[in-house]
Protein backbone atom coordinates (compact mmCIF):
# COMPACT_ATOMS: atom_id res chain seq x y z
CA UNK A 1 0.00 0.00 0.00
CA UNK A 2 1.31 3.52 -0.73
CA UNK A 3 1.65 5.90 1.74
CA UNK A 4 1.56 9.68 1.22
CA UNK A 5 2.83 11.16 4.23
CA UNK A 6 4.37 10.33 8.09
CA UNK A 7 4.59 12.45 11.17
CA UNK A 8 7.01 10.24 12.92
CA UNK A 9 5.42 11.84 16.61
CA UNK A 10 2.57 13.27 17.76
CA UNK A 11 1.07 14.15 21.35
CA UNK A 12 -1.82 15.35 19.62
CA UNK A 13 -3.12 13.33 17.09
CA UNK A 14 -4.48 10.26 19.05
CA UNK A 15 -5.72 10.81 22.78
CA UNK A 16 -3.71 9.88 25.36
CA UNK A 17 -0.90 7.95 23.45
CA UNK A 18 2.50 8.55 22.00
CA UNK A 19 2.02 8.15 18.36
CA UNK A 20 2.56 8.72 14.88
CA UNK A 21 0.30 10.01 12.51
CA UNK A 22 0.08 7.94 9.15
CA UNK A 23 -1.32 9.68 6.04
CA UNK A 24 -3.10 7.99 3.25
CA UNK A 25 -3.79 9.87 -0.31
CA UNK A 26 -7.29 9.55 -1.55
CA UNK A 27 -10.92 11.44 -0.58
CA UNK A 28 -14.04 11.61 -1.93
CA UNK A 29 -15.61 14.89 -0.03
CA UNK A 30 -13.84 18.03 -1.70
CA UNK A 31 -14.30 20.36 2.00
CA UNK A 32 -13.37 24.06 0.92
CA UNK A 33 -11.05 23.90 4.43
CA UNK A 34 -9.39 20.59 3.73
CA UNK A 35 -5.73 21.50 4.91
CA UNK A 36 -4.81 18.13 3.11
CA UNK A 37 -5.26 19.45 -0.50
CA UNK A 38 -2.32 17.82 -2.03
CA UNK A 39 -3.60 14.35 -0.82
CA UNK A 40 -6.81 14.38 -2.14
CA UNK A 41 -6.55 13.14 -5.38
CA UNK A 42 -4.54 10.16 -4.60
CA UNK A 43 -1.68 11.40 -7.25
CA UNK A 44 0.41 12.58 -4.56
CA UNK A 45 3.70 10.60 -4.60
CA UNK A 46 4.25 8.33 -2.06
CA UNK A 47 7.19 8.74 0.75
CA UNK A 48 6.83 4.80 1.53
CA UNK A 49 5.15 1.71 1.47
CA UNK A 50 3.34 -0.50 3.80
CA UNK A 51 6.36 -2.81 4.83
CA UNK A 52 8.86 0.38 5.26
CA UNK A 53 6.17 2.03 7.79
CA UNK A 54 6.24 -1.29 9.27
CA UNK A 55 9.83 -1.68 9.69
CA UNK A 56 10.02 2.18 11.03
CA UNK A 57 7.32 0.43 13.86
CA UNK A 58 9.46 -2.06 14.84
CA UNK A 59 12.01 0.75 15.10
CA UNK A 60 9.65 2.31 17.40
CA UNK A 61 8.41 -0.31 19.56
CA UNK A 62 8.76 0.66 23.35
CA UNK A 63 9.17 4.81 22.25
CA UNK A 64 5.80 4.53 20.41
CA UNK A 65 2.85 3.14 21.75
CA UNK A 66 0.19 4.24 18.78
CA UNK A 67 -0.40 5.06 15.36
CA UNK A 68 -3.03 7.47 13.70
CA UNK A 69 -4.23 6.80 10.35
CA UNK A 70 -5.54 9.84 8.63
CA UNK A 71 -6.15 11.00 5.31
CA UNK A 72 -7.58 11.45 2.84
CA UNK A 73 -10.45 9.43 3.69
CA UNK A 74 -8.40 6.07 4.81
CA UNK A 75 -11.65 4.03 4.63
CA UNK A 76 -11.25 3.93 0.78
CA UNK A 77 -8.40 1.93 1.01
CA UNK A 78 -9.62 -1.36 0.27
CA UNK A 79 -6.59 -3.25 2.19
CA UNK A 80 -6.76 -1.16 5.13
CA UNK A 81 -7.94 -3.83 7.40
CA UNK A 82 -4.53 -6.28 6.71
CA UNK A 83 -2.33 -3.02 7.23
CA UNK A 84 -4.33 -2.21 10.34
CA UNK A 85 -3.74 -5.92 11.53
CA UNK A 86 -0.32 -5.85 10.81
CA UNK A 87 -0.06 -2.83 12.72
CA UNK A 88 -1.52 -4.10 15.80
CA UNK A 89 0.39 -7.36 16.13
CA UNK A 90 3.27 -5.24 16.39
CA UNK A 91 1.69 -4.07 19.71
CA UNK A 92 0.51 -0.33 18.93
CA UNK A 93 -3.03 0.81 19.35
CA UNK A 94 -5.07 2.05 16.25
CA UNK A 95 -6.67 5.17 15.53
CA UNK A 96 -8.75 6.13 12.56
CA UNK A 97 -9.91 9.20 11.34
CA UNK A 98 -12.79 9.11 8.87
CA UNK A 99 -15.22 11.34 7.17
CA UNK A 100 -18.23 8.56 7.68
CA UNK A 101 -18.89 8.49 3.87
CA UNK A 102 -18.10 4.13 4.45
CA UNK A 103 -20.01 3.08 6.70
CA UNK A 104 -19.13 -1.04 5.29
CA UNK A 105 -15.67 -0.56 5.84
CA UNK A 106 -16.09 1.25 9.38
CA UNK A 107 -18.49 -1.74 10.55
CA UNK A 108 -15.97 -4.31 9.07
CA UNK A 109 -12.92 -2.78 11.15
CA UNK A 110 -15.07 -2.24 14.78
CA UNK A 111 -16.65 -6.06 14.00
CA UNK A 112 -12.57 -7.29 13.73
CA UNK A 113 -10.86 -5.08 16.51
CA UNK A 114 -8.75 -3.39 14.16
CA UNK A 115 -9.60 0.19 15.59
CA UNK A 116 -8.98 1.08 19.07
CA UNK A 117 -10.33 4.68 18.83
CA UNK A 118 -12.35 6.15 15.80
CA UNK A 119 -12.43 10.00 15.30
CA UNK A 120 -15.16 10.89 12.70
CA UNK A 121 -15.90 14.06 10.95
CA UNK A 122 -19.30 15.98 11.51
CA UNK A 123 -18.66 18.42 8.52
CA UNK A 124 -22.19 20.48 9.44
CA UNK A 125 -25.58 20.37 9.88
CA UNK A 126 -27.59 17.48 7.79
CA UNK A 127 -28.95 20.35 5.78
CA UNK A 128 -25.70 21.99 4.88
CA UNK A 129 -23.76 18.84 4.15
CA UNK A 130 -23.41 19.29 0.47
CA UNK A 131 -21.73 23.28 0.62
CA UNK A 132 -19.40 22.10 3.60
CA UNK A 133 -18.17 18.75 1.76
CA UNK A 134 -17.86 20.49 -1.45
CA UNK A 135 -20.14 17.76 -3.16
CA UNK A 136 -23.18 17.89 -4.98
CA UNK A 137 -24.81 14.40 -3.61
CA UNK A 138 -22.81 13.65 -0.06
CA UNK A 139 -23.80 10.46 1.14
CA UNK A 140 -25.75 11.66 3.65
CA UNK A 141 -27.38 8.47 4.37
CA UNK A 142 -24.11 6.63 4.88
CA UNK A 143 -22.54 9.52 6.71
CA UNK A 144 -25.83 8.77 9.24
CA UNK A 145 -25.28 5.18 9.17
CA UNK A 146 -22.22 5.56 10.14
CA UNK A 147 -23.11 7.71 13.40
CA UNK A 148 -25.32 4.51 13.95
CA UNK A 149 -22.67 2.28 13.86
CA UNK A 150 -20.43 4.57 16.38
CA UNK A 151 -23.13 5.56 18.28
CA UNK A 152 -23.76 2.05 19.17
CA UNK A 153 -20.41 0.64 19.44
CA UNK A 154 -17.92 -0.14 22.64
CA UNK A 155 -14.92 1.50 20.88
CA UNK A 156 -13.82 4.25 21.28
CA UNK A 157 -14.77 7.22 19.49
CA UNK A 158 -15.28 10.88 18.85
CA UNK A 159 -16.79 12.96 16.44
CA UNK A 160 -15.94 16.64 15.66
CA UNK A 161 -16.50 19.54 13.42
CA UNK A 162 -14.05 21.92 11.85
CA UNK A 163 -15.73 25.43 12.13
CA UNK A 164 -15.45 27.90 9.46
CA UNK A 165 -16.60 31.18 10.20
CA UNK A 166 -18.15 31.60 5.88
CA UNK A 167 -19.81 27.66 6.13
CA UNK A 168 -20.87 27.15 10.04
CA UNK A 169 -24.10 29.09 11.47
CA UNK A 170 -26.14 28.58 14.51
CA UNK A 171 -28.19 26.32 12.57
CA UNK A 172 -25.44 23.61 11.84
CA UNK A 173 -25.01 23.59 15.55
CA UNK A 174 -28.34 23.17 16.55
CA UNK A 175 -29.03 20.11 14.38
CA UNK A 176 -25.67 18.74 15.37
CA UNK A 177 -26.53 18.59 18.96
CA UNK A 178 -30.04 16.38 17.80
CA UNK A 179 -27.66 14.57 15.61
CA UNK A 180 -25.38 13.71 18.35
CA UNK A 181 -27.62 13.86 21.58
CA UNK A 182 -26.20 12.00 24.41
CA UNK A 183 -22.64 11.09 22.76
CA UNK A 184 -20.04 11.24 25.06
CA UNK A 185 -17.17 13.21 23.15
CA UNK A 186 -17.34 16.05 20.53
CA UNK A 187 -15.19 18.48 19.59
CA UNK A 188 -15.22 21.76 18.11
CA UNK A 189 -12.16 22.53 15.82
CA UNK A 190 -10.38 25.82 15.19
CA UNK A 191 -9.76 26.42 11.41
CA UNK A 192 -6.47 26.62 10.43
CA UNK A 193 -5.13 28.18 7.22
CA UNK A 194 -2.18 25.50 5.93
CA UNK A 195 -1.99 27.67 2.70
CA UNK A 196 -2.71 23.80 0.95
CA UNK A 197 -6.65 24.76 1.53
CA UNK A 198 -8.90 23.23 -1.10
CA UNK A 199 -10.62 26.81 -2.10
CA UNK A 200 -9.92 30.23 -0.82
CA UNK A 201 -12.27 32.04 1.39
CA UNK A 202 -12.17 30.17 4.65
CA UNK A 203 -11.63 31.69 8.00
CA UNK A 204 -11.41 30.78 11.68
CA UNK A 205 -14.35 31.88 13.58
CA UNK A 206 -13.46 34.24 16.86
CA UNK A 207 -13.72 33.03 20.58
CA UNK A 208 -16.61 34.17 21.25
CA UNK A 209 -18.98 32.27 18.06
CA UNK A 210 -17.18 29.04 18.98
CA UNK A 211 -18.04 29.69 22.74
CA UNK A 212 -21.79 30.33 21.67
CA UNK A 213 -21.52 27.14 19.11
CA UNK A 214 -20.11 25.07 22.05
CA UNK A 215 -23.04 26.23 24.43
CA UNK A 216 -25.32 24.75 21.67
CA UNK A 217 -24.18 21.47 21.67
CA UNK A 218 -24.11 21.42 25.20
CA UNK A 219 -27.70 21.20 25.61
CA UNK A 220 -27.39 17.53 24.97
CA UNK A 221 -23.72 16.56 24.50
CA UNK A 222 -22.42 18.05 28.19
CA UNK A 223 -18.66 16.92 27.31
CA UNK A 224 -18.33 19.00 24.38
CA UNK A 225 -15.33 20.89 24.05
CA UNK A 226 -13.50 23.25 21.72
CA UNK A 227 -9.82 21.82 20.36
CA UNK A 228 -7.86 24.02 18.88
CA UNK A 229 -7.87 27.56 20.21
CA UNK A 230 -4.65 29.08 21.00
S1 LIG B 1 -11.21 17.55 5.18
FE1 LIG B 1 -12.73 16.81 3.69
S2 LIG B 1 -11.67 16.78 1.72
FE2 LIG B 1 -10.09 16.91 3.33
S3 LIG B 1 -9.51 14.80 3.75
FE3 LIG B 1 -11.12 15.32 5.21
S4 LIG B 1 -13.04 14.68 4.24
FE4 LIG B 1 -11.46 14.73 2.64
Amino acid sequence: MKIQGLQKMTLLDFPGRVACTVFLGGCDFRCPFCHNGELLDGSAPAVMDDQELLRFLKGRQGLLDGVAITGGEPLLRKDLPDLLRAIRELGFAVKVDTNGNHPDALETLLREGLADYVAMDIKAGRSNYSAVTGTLRPGLDAVSRSVEILKSCDTEHEFRTTVVRELHSDIDFEDIADWLAGEKRYFLQEFKDSGDLVSDGCSACGAEEMDRFLSIVRRTIPGAAIRGMD
